[in-house]
């Protein structure tokens, strides 16, 4: 093969996420698009805030069309970082530089331009929590570098002695993601400062930071409680953002990498990341949509729809005898397989038509991930095939 075999591989296997996606296409063609219950994509089903639209027209309608869609910064609009600086201060209470702040195509830019800054040896190490955004592994390892996964404690939780064991002295960077995809799951902030002791001991320890990177695609999405500002539990912090799920408007890729100003070498990772960001042809965000993100930065779509959905699903999933870590953010379930094999349990879903993806791709084994990003109606539609598939592990009910 003339091309790259690592890229090839990647290119030519279908995620399981996208072929139950095709799946469920085929399915719907035949039996109708009401009688297929498709809980595999976290695409979001809840409009954008109407401020969005108006935003929008307001831009597009304005006098400078040349700038409007011209090249920014390659970081990004200096205006448009600043304002987003100025209302996480106001939300949270924490200054961020705007010139240490990259606007980037979404989360997935923003962490592949991060690990790419740091990452500098094949023996780097990155470790997350499982379970795990499944990409982080496609990240980490065209970055160069080895992804460790942590298990997870009783209820998903993050597990403070297996995290601790998990960081030698080759550790770089450790990816946090909360509220998790696919758990749905909030760590407590009892839980994050934990994190935080464990990694500032550690750095002591070998003598050099380890970065937190905080992946924040769901942080607005949180039902229970408020979101964690991460940099101020630990000083070296990096927040990759995205506003994919926040304004729904996953297609746009638009979010940003804040480096917290008291991170170790702030500037110099910073300019690592610019470096990146080029060499990955990163530059320049969409021009429109950063303008449009610095009109609507503090909005969020109606999350209250999720929050109904996650209701009724955990409600009556675990009443049929399902059981499923509480979700008190995202919009995702993360479910166990009654027999403890996620494929067996996901294709036997999909006989009556419920399509879930099996949970070894997110690191962690014996569970299926429901994306409830759909409308209620077809949460109500699904119940009856949900009580057939409990009917088949658990009996009748009474
Ligand atoms: N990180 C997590 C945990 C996600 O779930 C996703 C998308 O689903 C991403 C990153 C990538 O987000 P984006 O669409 O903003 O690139």
């Amino acid at each position: 093969m003339i091309c790259n075999e690592k890229m090839y591989a990647l290119g030519a296997k279908r995620s399981v996420i996208r072929e139950l996606f095709e799946y469920g296409k085929q399915r719907k063609a035949a039996v109708g698009e009401e009688n297929v219950f498709d809980f595999s994509l976290g695409n979001p089903s809840v409009p954008p805030p109407k401020e969005v639209k108006e935003a929008l027209l307001r831009l597009l309608d304005g006098e400078n069309e040349t700038a409007l869609h011209g090249y920014t910064s390659a970081q990004g609009d200096k205006g448009v970082r600043e304002t987003i600086a100025k209302n996480y201060e106001k939300a949270f209470g924490f200054a961020f530089d705007p010139d240490l702040m990259y606007m980037t195509c979404g989360a997935a830019a923003s962490l592949t331009i991060t690990l790419n800054a740091i990452v500098s040896s094949e023996k780097d190490e990155i470790v997350t929590f499982a379970p795990f955004f499944p990409e982080y592994r496609v990240f980490t390892e065209k970055a160069g570098a080895k992804l460790v996964a942590v298990p997870p404690a009783e209820g998903l939780d993050v597990n403070e002695e297996a995290f601790r064991l998990s960081l030698t002295e080759n550790t770089r960077a450790v990816i946090i993601n909360s509220p998790n995809n696919p758990s749905g799951v909030v760590y407590k902030e009892e839980k994050i400062r934990k994190v935080a002791e464990i990694l500032k001991e550690t750095s002591e320890k070998f003598g050099r930071p380890i970065y937190l990177i905080s992946d924040e695609p769901y942080r607005a999405l949180v039902f229970e409680g408020k979101p964690l500002c991460l940099p101020s539990f630990y000083r070296d912090t990096i927040v990759c953002y995205s506003y994919s799920k926040a304004l729904s408007l996953p297609g746009e890729r638009i979010g940003y990498i804040a480096v917290s100003p008291l991170a170790f070498e702030a500037k110099d990772l910073y300019l690592a990341i610019c470096g990146a960001g080029r060499a990955l042809g990163y530059v320049c965000a969409p021009s429109l949509f950063q303008y449009l993100v610095r009109e609507c930065d503090t909005m969020t779509s109606d999350i209250e729809i999720y929050r109904a959905n996650r209701d009724k699903l955990f409600g009556r999933l675990t009443e049929m005898g399902f059981s499923c870590a509480y979700p008190s953010g995202a919009f995702y379930l993360f479910m166990k397989a009654p027999s403890g094999d996620a494929n067996e349990f996901s294709e036997e879903a999909k006989k009556f038509d419920i399509l879930v993806v099996p949970s070894d791709s997110f690191g962690c084994e014996g569970y299926v991930r429901i994306a409830y990003c759909v409308s209620p109606d077809m949460i109500e539609r699904s119940m009856p095939a949900f009580e057939k598939l409990a009917e088949k592990y658990f009996g009748k009910r009474k």
